[in-house]
Parts: structure tokens; C-alpha cells; sequence
């Protein structure tokens, strides 16, 4: 249902999009809102949402007067793990936040924050958690220390790319098994809000080719992805994105991951490192969320609860989007500017594949919560690749063979 909410939001005006999301979920609409809209836009707005609304007007007119007094003025500041130079990821803070602002008449107002402004880069959910701060934008698989099941919020080694991991999320389950679990570990409800594709598999300052050339290397990289180079033999660093070309550079590590050409480039990392290796098998498709402190979350009107699911659902498309669209270009200019691309040896990915399974079998094997959703998940995993094998696979070799 979010997935035809945005869709429809997309094509209507600004004003009439609470009232739209309120219809799309069965609810009454908002009358209260043309009571509030500027003279000027009635015109525009009063018969896109009489005709978009209709079937709902039945809805006990009673309910108007409580809406009214129940759409407050509020200002949420919103901590997020990016550097505000990153226009793709901390974009999809900045969506969420202005779709919401949009979709309440400017009512409710999130101010996404950089890095280390409300919390350190790593420590987003720890304050949402806490309820020091209402809401984050973050990637859950920064808190693996926590739980490991915030790996499935993310990305797993081997797992789901983009289109895969929104299939899961929204339509097999994940999202609703995922929450539940937030709910009870965290006190925290989360929604998919942005994607970056396809991660690329990270700068390295000198080639590798086999299992043996990671021995004692030292890499910044987080999530289960850190996990399973461990098992190969890498020293694991987690490091914010703003501090890695730093480390990179001045050799502090051997090797770094961020996104891919887009950000890559934006942190310099190019200018770091000079192998750039693809594909980023620990991040096939990871997903951002914006995660909110549950007692904040029930204490919203159920239209500012709508209004962020909505804009989190837009923030999931459009962040992907700009990645894609950005991505073609900055390869390119990395490329013609003397990087050297280079792909993963079948060894190292079979070796890593391997080790990420039996890694999963391990957190199954001592974690409840991590072994249910990890079964729906190895599950859902199975059969899509069926799927996708066939028509997917059989579409892309072919386009990208010439
Ligand atoms: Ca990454």
C-alpha cells in the first residue's frame, strides 16, 4: 500500500496530499485542511481532493472539528549519519523531511542535522532509542553490535539488491518482522527511506587477488560485511564516512568501502587509493531508514504518522534514483581520471560467501529473533533469485554482453 501512496502523492499537488494518504488508508479525510490552506490555493486543491476523496466523505462529518485541533505545530530535529556534502544519502534525510513539511501545510517540521551535530555518525539510534532525539536517518547495520538482526534492515553479504530487498521489505514480510523487533530491542519503529544500489567494493591502496593477499590488511568497513572479512583474515574498522579519506590517506588503513563513484568521489577517496574494486558483494542492495522513538511515534496524529511513512517511501525511490543517475557519470570521470577498476576474484567471493553463511548460522544458532527473520529471509532469498535468474538475469546478460 506505501508503495501506491507515493505513487499517487507523486502526482498530486502539495496540499491535497494529506488528504489523499488519509484516503488511500481508508480513513476520513481531512476537511479541516481547506479550512487552513491558503485562500489562493482552495481554488486548486478543494476539487482535486473532492474528487479524490469522495467515496470517503460519507465518513462521519464528527470527526472534522478533532481533526482540527489535533494538527499541531511541531518541530522535530532529526539526527542523521552523513555529512551534509553527501547530497544522495543525506538527501534522502532531507526528502523525508520535506515531504512531511509539505504534506502537513508546513505544520510539522524535521530538521535533518548533520553527523556529530545531535549524535556521533555511529550513535544515531542509540538517541532515538534513548528518546534524546525523536527521529534519525541512518543504516541500521551500524548497530549490529546491539543486535545483529539490524543487518536485515540494511544489506547482508550475498543478500538482496535494491529491487530484491524492497520485494522483501514491503510485500514478503521483512518490514513488519523487522519492526516488531525494533519495537521490542529498541522502542523504535523504522521505515525504509532511501537505497544506494548496488554498493562498489571499496579503495585498496595495493591489488588483491587471492584470500592470502587480505591476510592482515586493515579495512574500514561496517555491518556483517566487516564480520565476514574478519573471518578472512582482514582487521575490521568502522569508521564514519566523513573521517575515511583520512584514514585512507594517511594510511591508518589499507583498504576503504563507502558507496560507490558518486559519494566515492565526493570524500576524495580516489585520491587515496588508486584500486577500485567491484562488486561491493557485502552490500547488494542497502537500504537507509528513518527510525523514530516509539513513544514520540504514538503520540503523533495518525496523519503526521501517514505523512512520514509516505515521505520515508519516497525518500526509498528517489535516493536510488539520484545513486543510479549520478553513479554512470562519476565512474566515468573516476575512470578517464586514472583509477584503475578491478573485479573480485571468484576466490575471494566464493571464500567470502562461504564464510558469510556460516557467519549467519552462527548468530542463528545463538540469536532467536535473528534466526526466525533470517529463515523467512534465506527463504525469500531462494526463491526470488529463481525468479529473477530467468527473466532479470536473462534480460541483463544479454544487454550488457555487446
Ligand atoms: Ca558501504
Amino acid at each position: 500500500m506505501q508503495r501506491r501512496v507515493f505513487l499517487r502523492s507523486v502526482a498530486a499537488g502539495s496540499a491535497a496530499l494529506t488528504a489523499v494518504t488519509l484516503a488511500a488508508c481508508g480513513q476520513a479525510p481531512a476537511p479541516a485542511q481547506q479550512a487552513t490552506t491558503a485562500p489562493g490555493q482552495q481554488a486548486t486543491t478543494a476539487p482535486a481532493q473532492q474528487a479524490t476523496t469522495a467515496p470517503a466523505a460519507t465518513a462521519p462529518q464528527a470527526q472534522a472539528p478533532a481533526q482540527t485541533t489535533e494538527m499541531p505545530a511541531l518541530e522535530w530535529d532529526m539526527a542523521t549519519s552523513w555529512p551534509v556534502a553527501l547530497d544522495t544519502i543525506f538527501g534522502g534525510a532531507q526528502t523525508v523531511a520535506d515531504r512531511v513539511a509539505a504534506m502537513t501545510d508546513g505544520k510539522f517540521k524535521i530538521k535533518p542535522r548533520a553527523a556529530g551535530e545531535l549524535a556521533p555518525a555511529l550513535q544515531v539510534l542509540d538517541v532515538v532509542q534513548q528518546g534524546a532525539v525523536p527521529i534519525g536517518h541512518t543504516a541500521s547495520y551500524y548497530y549490529v553490535g546491539k543486535s545483529p538482526v539490524t543487518a536485515f534492515g540494511t544489506s547482508l553479504p550475498f543478500g538482496l539488491n535494491a529491487q530484491q530487498q524492497n520485494a522483501w521489505l514491503y510485500e514478503g514480510g521483512g518490514l513488519e518482522k523487522l519492526q516488531a523487533v525494533y519495537a521490542k530491542l529498541f522502542n523504535v519503529i523504522q521505515f525504509p527511506a532511501g537505497n544506494t544500489g548496488t554498493q562498489m567494493g571499496g579503495w585498496f591502496r595495493k591489488e588483491i587477488n587471492t584470500v592470502a593477499d587480505l591476510q592482515g590488511l586493515k579495512m574500514r568497513i561496517p555491518g556483517l560485511g566487516g564480520q565476514v572479512l574478519t573471518k578472512l583474515g582482514v582487521t575490521v574498522q568502522v569508521i564514519p564516512g566523513g573521517e575515511i579519506f583520512q584514514a585512507l590517506q594517511t594510511g591508518a588503513v589499507d583498504a576503504a568501502e563507502w558507496v560507490g563513484p558518486y559519494d566515492d568521489e565526493k570524500l576524495g577517496l580516489n585520491k587515496a587509493a588508486k584500486f577500485y574494486y567491484y562488486p561491493g558483494w557485502w552490500e547488494p542492495g542497502p537500504t537507509l531508514e528513518v527510525q523514530i522513538n516509539l513513544d514520540k511515534w504514538n503520540e503523533l496524529p495518525k496523519a503526521y504518522q501517514e505523512a512520514i511513512k509516505t515521505a520515508a517511501a519516497e525518500a526509498n525511490i528517489t535516493m536510488l534514483a539520484r545513486y543510479d543517475a549520478r553513479n554512470r557519470e562519476a565512474l566515468k570521470r573516476l575512470v578517464e581520471g586514472g583509477v584503475q577498476l578491478k573485479p573480485y576474484s571468484r576466490e575471494i567471493l566464493e571464500a567470502a560467501e562461504k564464510a558469510a553463511f556460516e557467519l549467519y548460522d552462527e548468530f542463528a544458532a545463538k540469536d532467536a529473533d535473528f534466526k526466525a527473520i533470517y529463515e523467512d529471509w534465506k527463504a525469500f532469498r531462494a526463491a526470488i533469485y529463481e525468479w529473477h535468474k530467468v527473466n532479470e538475469a536473462g534480460y541483463t546478460n544479454y544487454a550488457y554482453s555487446k
